[in-house]
């Protein structure tokens, strides 16, 4: 199993971080140990001052495959859910500034948290809100119209260069709003309003 993130597919993001709009998907991937297996617990790791949060809205694949193109791409995933995408922007920055890559920012242990899964069947994938709360208040705010490229486009995207297999996680981005996480902060997750991920910072 592998995850797929894409980096910068909200343009008000892309611009909090002072990176340019991009033309073409921005792709880095976590490993399998980077996902968080137990769901409720996050330590920050010791080597950031500076770990953020970034809510998502992950695809689940359920159905292998290569070259899809992006008219087939729903037949490959039936499950969505929010997840966070774990940043220590501290060292992604330094790797970033060296134009290094940036796994040990982006893809350490527990980097990776996805909340319940919900059937795609019973929501309207192209105008989906999504939120984050931190301490009971709304840090983040999405809607997956406004993703720069949507995820049928980014599925034919990927898989021209990945083979997509089941079990893989898309995560497809994350709007603006990211920030961070310090100890004891709580973290709760709503897809369409109903409450799919709830973490405790430690
Ligand atoms: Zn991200």
């Amino acid at each position: 199993m592998k995850i797929i993130c894409v980096g910068r597919n909200y343009g008000k993001h892309a611009l909090e971080l002072g990176n340019a709009i991009p033309k073409e998907p921005v792709l880095f991937m976590k490993p399998d140990s980077a996902l968080m297996r137990q769901r409720d617990k996050f330590y920050i790791p010791d080597f950031s001052e500076d770990v953020h949060y970034e809510a998502e809205v992950v695809f689940r694949i359920d159905q292998i495959g290569k070259r899809i193109q992006s008219k087939f791409a729903p037949k490959y995933f039936s499950q969505i859910s929010l997840g966070i995408d774990f940043t220590a922007r501290d060292v992604q920055s330094e790797l970033k500034s060296k134009g290094l890559p940036w796994e040990k920012a982006k893809a350490f242990d527990q980097s990776a948290v996805v909340g319940k899964w919900l059937d795609k069947k019973e929501l309207n994938l192209s105008d989906l809100d999504f939120e984050l709360k931190k301490n009971g208040e709304t840090v983040q705010k999405g809607n997956t119209s406004d993703m720069l490229f949507p995820i049928d486009d980014l599925i034919e995207h990927i898989s021209g260069y990945f083979t997509l297999k089941i079990g893989d996680l898309i995560f497809s981005g994350t709007p603006e709003g990211v920030g961070k996480v310090e100890s004891n902060d709580h973290l709760e997750g709503y897809i369409a309003g109903e409450k799919v991920l709830n973490l405790q910072v430690r």
